[in-house]
């Protein structure tokens, strides 16, 4: 959703490598997009909603559209279609966000963390980062000024950079069906397991499917080794 607004750092990049992945496996992958004002078609349909990165104002240009949209993302999570969320996507999915400026963007309450900015806009958390997940220890680029507070359920353990807040312990949101980060990257071509992981619970909300095939992954897996190494000092 919203692709061509909310693309920070090539963030629609990560459905190239959902669509690539599955395609590698002959599995079918249909992607459609939605751009603001479109007709929004019933998202109950789609296994998986995307929605990326974006600046506050780009935030701030979708939030009518996008509390439009609410009841039928509510709907279609609670009927298990898996929701991927990267950094402004991720925070309109909470109660708020509230910018620089104090301007408060209404999220869609689906979960119940926050974010704030603080007042200066120098204090970004502008980082590489580490983040250890039960998929594995996963590398990413973050660059936010909003800090995300009251998550229930993180992604994963910050092992280097900042996570939803500056300098804290945990990033992200995690439930089943539901990744939520503030990586950039795009964030599945450096981490081919949270790829993995979506393709899978998709498949399986059709009955029981078979294991997914392997990839040959050892250049992303070396791409990612040299940046853990270089982070993390080995
Ligand atoms: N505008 C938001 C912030 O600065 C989100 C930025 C982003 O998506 N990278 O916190």
């Amino acid at each position: 959703m919203y692709g061509d607004m909310l693309d920070l750092y090539g963030d629609s990049g990560n459905m190239e490598i959902l669509r690539y992945r599955c395609q590698k496996r002959g599995i079918k992958c249909q992607v459609d997009g939605y751009s603001l004002g479109g007709e929004l078609p019933d998202l109950s349909t789609y296994d998986l909603i995307y929605i990326g990165g974006g600046a506050d104002l780009e935030q701030q240009h979708i939030s009518a559209d996008l509390l439009r949209c609410k009841e039928a993302i509510k709907k279609a999570y609670e009927n298990g279609t898996f929701l991927f969320l990267i950094c402004g996507g991720y925070q309109l999915m909470g109660k708020y966000y509230r910018d620089a400026d104090g301007n408060e963007i209404p999220g869609l309450g689906l979960f119940d963390y926050y974010t704030v900015a603080p007042s200066s806009r120098r204090k970004r958390c502008i980082s590489n980062i580490v983040v250890r997940t039960k998929f594995a220890d996963v590398v990413g680029f973050e660059n936010h000024g909003g800090q995300t507070q009251g998550v229930k359920s993180p992604l994963g353990e910050v092992l280097y950079g900042n996570g939803n807040c500056s300098k804290s312990q945990f990033e992200g949101y995690f439930e089943e069906n539901v990744i939520a980060t503030y990586m950039h990257g795009p964030c599945l071509s450096k981490n081919p397991e949270l790829a993995d992981y979506m393709i899978g619970y998709c498949l399986g909300r059709d009955g029981s499917p078979e294991p997914l095939g392997e990839l040959d992954d050892a250049l992303e897996k070396k791409c990612r080794q040299v940046m853990l190494d270089r982070l993390l000092k080995k």
